[in-house]
C-alpha cells in the first residue's frame, strides 16, 4: 500500500526531504501552494519527481463564510489566495452571500469556467512558480531542476448528505465536465460524504456515477478511527468493494490504520499529515489549530500524549516501539521518553517509520490474521489502559473507551 504524505508546514521540509524513501508521494493542499506559491513549488520539485497531487480544497466553499474570515472580518489570506486562483469575483461574491444563498448553482454558475481554473492551477501553478529567480536559487541547492506534471487532476468537490443533494451533482458534473476538458493526466475526482451516508441505494449510485474514472480518492468525513463503530465501517467497506468492482483504483485523502485494513477492500494508497490528519472534518477550516506533539504508539495504531505515553510504557515496557529511531533515543529505556520532548521532530520520523511498517506488512496479511491480533491487543491492554490516572483515552458519541475501537475494526472485517 503506498503512503502519501499530506504536505503543511514549511517548517517540515528538512525533514521530508530525509525521511523520502518512507513516503510514495505528496498530497498538496491548494490553498498552501496559492499562498506560499514559490516555496511550496519549489519544495514540490525538489523532491525529484516524487509523484503528486494538488488537492483543490474546493469544499471550503461550503463553509458559512464566519468559518474563514479572520477576526477583522477578512478573509483569511490562504483562502483569499485559494479564491483569487479559481475566480477574480469568488471572494467578493462569497462575502456579499447569506447562508441561504450559498447552494449550487449560484456561486458556481459557470461551472465550466470553474472547472478549467481549478485544474489550470494544478497543472501550471508548480512549474510557474518554481521559474522565478529566487526559487532556481533554492533548487540548485537541491539539484531539482525539472519541473514534473501532477499525477492526476483533481476536480472541484464538494461534501454531499445524500445524491439529491445539489452538492452531489455538482461534484459529479464537475468531475465529468474536467475529465472532458483534461487530456494530458487522469482525472480523479473525491468522493466526500459521512460513513453514515453510504446507504446500499447511495453505494450503488455512486459506483455506477464514478464506475469509469480509472482512479477516485475517497474522503469519509470525521472518520475518527478510534470512535467510529463496526457498522459505519462496513459501509465504508461496502463502498470500497463496489467501486474495485468497477475496477476504480481507490485512495484515500485522510487516514490512518483502519484504512490501511481496508487495502483487504482494494484501497491502493493513504495519505495523512506528520503526526496529524488520521481524520478530517470538512467543516474544519484548513490553518486553524497547531499540531500536537504526541507518540504513535504501534501496538495501538494510535497517538497518545507523551506524559501519557511515559505511563503507558512503564507499566507496559514491551511496548516500547524498536524502530531504528526509538532504538537510538530510548534504547529500551522507558524513562528516555522524554528526550522526544526536547526534540519533536524525531517524533515525527518515528510515526513515518512505523507508518511504512504498517502499509507494508498489511500486502502479505489476511484479515483474519489482523483480527486475531487487534482483539489480542485489546484483551491485555484495554483495562490497563482505562486504569491510568487521567487517560487521555477516547470516549466518543458512540461511547467507544480506551481501546475498544480495535474489536469495532476487527469485528467490521472478521465475525467475531
Ligand atoms: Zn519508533
Amino acid at each position: 500500500m503506498k503512503v502519501h504524505l499530506r504536505f503543511g508546514m514549511h517548517r517540515d521540509v528538512k525533514l521530508i526531504h530525509d525521511e523520502k524513501d518512507r513516503i510514495d508521494g505528496l498530497v498538496v493542499p491548494a490553498h498552501i501552494l496559492a499562498y506560499q506559491s514559490a516555496s511550496t513549488s519549489v519544495f514540490v520539485t525538489s523532491m525529484h519527481k516524487k509523484p503528486y497531487v494538488i488537492d483543490p480544497m474546493t469544499f471550503v466553499f461550503q463553509n458559512p463564510k464566519e468559518a474563514y474570515l479572520n477576526d477583522a472580518g477578512e478573509i483569511r489570506p490562504s483562502i483569499q489566495k485559494l479564491c483569487d486562483a479559481y475566480d477574480d469575483s469568488l471572494a467578493k461574491r462569497i462575502l456579499a452571500l447569506g447562508p441561504e444563498d450559498f447552494l449550487p448553482p449560484n456561486v458556481f454558475s459557470q461551472s465550466n469556467k470553474f472547472c478549467q481554473r481549478v485544474a489550470q492551477f494544478q497543472l501550471e501553478q508548480v512549474g510557474k512558480a518554481s521559474a522565478t529567480s529566487g526559487a532556481s536559487k533554492y533548487l540548485k541547492r537541491y539539484a531539482a531542476t525539472q519541473v514534473t506534471a501532477p499525477r492526476a487532476v483533481i476536480p472541484p468537490y464538494f461534501r454531499f448528505e445524500s445524491i439529491d443533494h445539489d452538492w452531489y451533482k455538482l461534484s459529479l458534473e464537475c468531475a465529468n465536465k474536467t475529465r472532458k476538458l483534461v487530456n494530458k493526466v487522469e482525472v480523479a475526482p473525491v468522493i466526500c460524504c459521512a460513513a453514515a451516508t453510504l446507504t446500499d441505494a447511495i453505494v450503488e449510485k455512486i459506483s455506477k456515477d464514478y464506475g469509469n474514472f480509472q482512479r477516485v480518492f475517497i474522503w469519509i468525513d470525521r472518520y475518527v478511527q478510534t470512535s467510529v463503530p463496526s457498522v459505519d465501517i462496513r459501509k465504508v467497506r461496502r463502498l470500497l468493494v463496489a467501486l474495485r468492482g468497477a475496477t476504480v483504483e481507490i485512495e484515500t485523502l485522510y487516514g490512518g490504520f483502519l484504512l490501511i485494513l481496508s487495502s483487504f477492500d482494494g484501497m491502493s494508497a493513504i495519505s495523512h499529515g506528520i503526526l496529524y490528519t488520521q481524520h478530517k472534518s470538512t467543516d474544519l477550516v484548513p490553518g486553524s489549530g497547531g499540531v500536537p506533539e504526541r507518540y504513535y504508539i504501534p501496538a495501538i495504531h494510535e497517538f497518545r500524549s507523551l506524559s501519557q505515553t511515559d505511563l503507558i510504557i512503564h507499566k507496559h515496557p514491551e511496548l516500547i516501539c524498536d524502530c531504528p529511531v526509538c532504538e537510538e533515543v530510548l534504547g529500551g529505556e522507558p524513562d528516555k521518553i522524554i528526550l522526544f520532548g526536547d526534540n519533536p521532530d524525531l517524533l515525527r520520523r518515528h510515526f513515518l517509520y512505523c507508518r511504512r511498517r504498517e502499509a507494508d506488512s498489511i500486502t502479505t496479511s489476511s484479515p483474519e490474521a489482523e483480527a486475531k491480533r487487534l482483539r489480542d491487543v485489546f484483551k491485555k491492554y484495554h483495562d490497563s489502559f482505562l486504569a491510568l490516572p487521567n487517560p487521555d483515552a477516547f470516549v466518543s458519541s458512540s461511547k467507544i473507551q480506551g481501546l475498544e475501537y480495535l474489536n469495532h475494526w476487527a469485528n467490521a472485517f472478521v465475525a467475531s
